[in-house]
């Protein structure tokens, strides 16, 4: 009993410690950021447009809870009572700084905002009630406390708000997502493709960022409107790396113009640097709403793709269970009816088996989309004696018709490493389009060929053909080609996405020839046993 008492006890005096400690570190970055701000031009010396601390107390306080709030006030009233504010237009500041990150924080908290700002909900919320509302609270409270303390007079009233708020909306808007969108970091696994975009794209960032704002290469601004070259690095980040992307790229490209129009180095009229800064931060604020608003787009967009990939292979699992059990009870009334020597029934049975074969056949596929998606897609290493298997599949699917008459052309006359069954789903895919897309002709063929270090296998038809417009597509998943002619042709336009991918996964190559009318010839080459 007395142990726990003294743990209790510890445990409460570490959660004093901790809070204190928290307290004491918003209260110092606070204070450092806004003595940054306040040295930066600052309008009727107190009301700044680089005014970081919004958008760290807010995020801060939704972080960490409206408990931290001393840090901010301390913060506030110091830095300006340090700047040289009377001690009541000091405490007057504090009180609407604290009160304008509290309020953000609530109306941000009370509509169930998402730190990761993936909904365009979310970043509506912010855009349009939590950031004005809270900045409007934040500059009233301040400059009105500078009118009433005789700091400024009534004539720069308006200036001075007007200033005090744009520094502070625009901070809430860089800020605020770009700490909330990085405050848990990233558990997918990056490959190294992502890597290598990552940093070409940071390097393009930069660029962007020295060109225009620092004026590299002095570029002449007044002829060359440099300043839209920020757009196509925004949108790449935006689009390939969500709110996350956005928000950095945001952020990075925020400081270099800041540096850069201090340094009154910008493309922005001259004159003085608060009205440099405002008409940089009017346009900063402009491209991270566009920026903020196409990212939340593209996450909800991947959402839907996502919730789509969850139904498809929740609806091909549902639906493999009852089809085994149908496919197990088909097997036994197939036995007893043989034992009965029932022809009719007999027919029957093999009618509905052909049947379920296809729907079988239809939920692997499904199964297989799923596993590709979730990068789950396994893969045997063995030895495929590629001319056996290609005979194997062509013997097989000649007994499945009377029509064509299947060839086999040439001689692989080499081993693979590989998985020989993905290897026949592959050539299986092939040649069963090849049949289903040449309804009036009666030739396929399979060439197969080698060099010295790839292998080729060609399923030629000659058949309907694809259009030029469509033979890249034929690949991708759920593509089908459509025109009034062939419209009838069942499928899901899947078949070649998982060729292609297990093609890919063994390092082939796939691709496809082909005229309209005359036929199609798709190809993949796969590289010897024994190659890296
Ligand atoms: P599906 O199940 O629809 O056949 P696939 O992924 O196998 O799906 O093929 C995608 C589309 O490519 C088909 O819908 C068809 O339009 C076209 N296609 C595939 N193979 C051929 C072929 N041999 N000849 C003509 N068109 C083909």
């Amino acid at each position: 009993m007395k142990l726990k008492f003294t743990s209790h006890l510890a445990n409460r005096k570490y959660g004093y410690f901790s809070y204190l400690a928290e307290i004491i570190a918003l209260f110092a970055i606070y204070f450092s950021t806004a003595k940054l701000g306040l040295s930066l031009d600052a309008v009727s010396r107190f009301a700044t447009l680089i005014w970081l601390p919004s958008g760290i107390a807010a995020a801060a306080l939704l972080l960490f809870g409206y408990r931290l709030w001393p840090g901010i006030a301390i913060g506030a009233f110091l830095v300006n009572l340090l700047n040289g504010a009377p001690l009541f237009v000091a405490v007057g500041i504090g009180i609407g700084n604290t009160l304008e990150a509290l309020v953000c924080t609530y109306l941000l908290k009370r509509n169930g905002f998402s730190y990761s700002l993936d909904h365009l909900r979310d970043v509506l919320l912010l855009l349009l009630l939590a950031m004005p509302l809270s900045a409007i609270i934040g500059a009233t409270i301040g400059v009105s406390s500078l009118f009433l303390g005789k700091v400024i007079a009534s004539s720069s009233y308006y200036l001075t708000w007007e200033a005090w708020w744009t520094g502070d909306m625009i901070s809430i808007l860089i800020l605020t997502p770009f700490l909330l969108t990085w405050s848990k970091w990233p558990r997918d696994k990056v490959s190294v493709k992502r890597i290598a975009e990552i940093g070409i794209l940071t390097l393009l960032v930069l660029a962007v960022g020295l060109i225009v704002f620092l004026g590299l290469f002095h570029a002449d601004e007044r002829s060359y409107p440099i300043t839209y070259l920020v757009f196509p690095p925004l949108i790449w980040a935006s689009l390939r790396f969500g709110q996350r992307g956005a928000t950095s790229a945001m952020f990075a490209l925020t400081i270099l113009a800041i540096v850069g129009t201090i340094q009154a180095l910008a493309s922005f009229l001259p004159g003085r640097l608060s009205m440099s800064l405002l008409l940089l931060q009017s346009f900063m604020g402009i491209i991270a709403v566009t920026s903020m608003i196409l990212a939340a787009f593209m996450a909800e967009r991947r959402e839907l793709e996502q919730r789509k990939d969850e139904f498809i292979s929740m609806v091909s699992h549902e639906l493999k269970t009852p089809l085994t059990t149908i496919q197990g009870y088909t097997e036994l009334l197939h036995g007893r009816f043989a034992q009965q020597g029932n022809q009719e029934a007999l027919l029957y049975i093999s009618k509905m088996a052909a049947q379920i074969g296809k729907l079988s056949k239809l939920i692997a596929d499904l199964l297989d989309i799923s596993k590709i998606q979730a990068g789950k897609l396994a893969f045997a290493k063995e030895t495929v004696d590629i001319d056996l298997l290609v005979r194997e599949v062509v013997e097989d699917l000649q007994h499945t018709t009377s029509q064509h008459q299947i060839s086999i052309e040439g001689i692989a006359q080499r081993e693979i490493a590989g998985d020989r069954e993905r290897l026949g789903q592959v050539l299986i895919n092939l040649i069963t389009n090849a049949m289903k897309f040449s309804p009036r002709a009666e030739r396929i063929a399979v060439h197969l060929s080698h060099t010295h270090d790839t292998l080729t296998v060609s399923v030629q038809d000659f058949g309907i053909g694809i259009p030029k417009a469509h033979q890249q597509m034929v690949f991708e998943r759920f593509y089908r080609v459509y025109s009034d002619q062939d419209k009838t042709y069942p499928g899901l336009g899947i078949g070649l996405y998982i060729a292609h991918q297990i093609i890919e996964r063994h390092r082939g190559k796939m691709w496809v020839e082909s005229v309209e009318g005359q036929g199609s010839t798709f190809s993949f080459s796969l590289p010897l046993a024994g190659e890296p």
